[in-house]
């Protein structure tokens, strides 16, 4: 099968399994494990952070850093598409006690006319703005970058009104190797990012969120309270540390591949449009008269797994695992 269905199906390969195989262990609970301590700082000095921690996913990391910006009665401003919204089981609500501000924005993105006209008033009647929550690539939006320009700005905007900023960097490799913007001015425009090793960085599983000490200090005692903090953790750190070393610049074959993909989609007689591809996601909507689920279904005969992303809408990443004859593939079987 040809798995399209996300990035996340990635399998170690046999170099990360060798690299996960030598490393030194300790108790990370303990603060003991080197390898972790080593994979937190490098992931963080990345992006000009002071400190990271490693936690077993993104929703853990993205939540772990809405409950140490949030409290209840405060409230996020985030666009309607992101994933703290839509994919995190309610945990804004469930796990910080907050409000959200959704935005509708364009394809997953907000600008800061969209932040400046929905920070609330001082006023009773309404939740306390406290945190903006950028997400960056969009995944509903079909995995498009935000430009730097524009990141800046909500920044500068924030910090005028003193409210922290907080990124999903799910694929934020993604989109820095799409826009080739530096991972270090990225990071001045955010408190908070959380990063995802098990999308096409290729890792079996874990995040890392990255902010100052005094962040991370926080997060740790939250991470503790979910049930996040893991022991001879370093095994799977160690295959973080491979992927930041080897899995990034190799992003833009995904890219690459998934305009392949795109252009042979345009032609196939069941679909309407292909969203313009940025990276590594591929959005379609289908013609009125065909439903998605028929769609995956004659995919999947074909051998190739894609997944159904809302009404009349497929969604297709491509990834680490996928070849060049993959793609061709594909490209043939969407010939209908
Ligand atoms: C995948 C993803 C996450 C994290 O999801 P997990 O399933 O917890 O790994 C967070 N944000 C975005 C935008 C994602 O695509």
């Amino acid at each position: 099968m040809i798995d399209l269905r996300s990035d996340t199906v990635t399998r170690p390969s046999t170099e990360m399994k060798a690299a996960m195989m030598e490393a030194e262990l300790g108790d990370d609970v303990f603060e003991d494990d080197p390898t972790v301590k080593a994979f937190e700082l490098l992931t963080a000095k990345t992006f000009g952070k002071q400190a990271g921690l490693f936690c077993p996913s993104g929703t853990m990391s993205n939540q772990m850093a809405l409950m140490v910006h949030l409290k209840p009665g405060d409230e996020v401003i985030t666009s309607r598409e992101s994933h703290i919204y839509n994919y995190e089981g309610g945990g804004i609500a469930r796990n910080a006690g907050a409000s959200v501000r959704l935005i509708e924005g364009s394809s997953g993105l907000i600008d800061v006319d969209d932040v400046k006209f929905n920070i609330n008033p001082d006023d009773i009647h309404y939740p306390v703005s406290k945190l903006v929550s950028l997400e960056n690539t969009s995944n509903r939006g079909g995995g498009v970058c935000y430009k730097l320009q524009e990141i800046q700005k909500i920044k500068q905007f924030c910090n005028s009104v003193q409210i922290p900023t907080h990124l999903d960097g799910a694929r934020l490799f993604n989109a820095l190797v799409k826009t080739g913007d530096s991972a270090l001015e990225m990071g001045e425009n955010f408190d908070s990012i959380s990063l995802c090793f098990s999308k096409g960085l290729g890792t079996p599983l874990g995040s890392v969120l990255v902010g100052t000490k005094e962040f991370i200090h926080k997060a740790r005692r939250v991470r503790k309270v979910m049930g996040g903090g893991m022991r001879q953790i370093g095994m799977v750190a160690a295959a973080g540390i491979y992927a930041l070393k080897n899995n990034v610049e190799r992003l833009k074959d995904d890219h690459d591949n998934a305009k392949s993909i795109a252009a042979a989609l345009a032609n196939c007689s069941w679909i309407d449009s292909v969203v313009p591809v940025e990276t590594n996601i591929i959005i379609v909507n289908l013609l009125a008269k065909y439903n998605n689920a028929n769609f995956v279904e004659k995919l999947k005969e074909k051998g190739i797994l894609v997944i159904p992303f809302g009404k009349g809408k497929i969604r297709i990443v491509t990834h680490l695992d996928i070849t060049k004859k993959d793609v061709d593939q594909v490209i043939e079987s969407v010939k209908f």
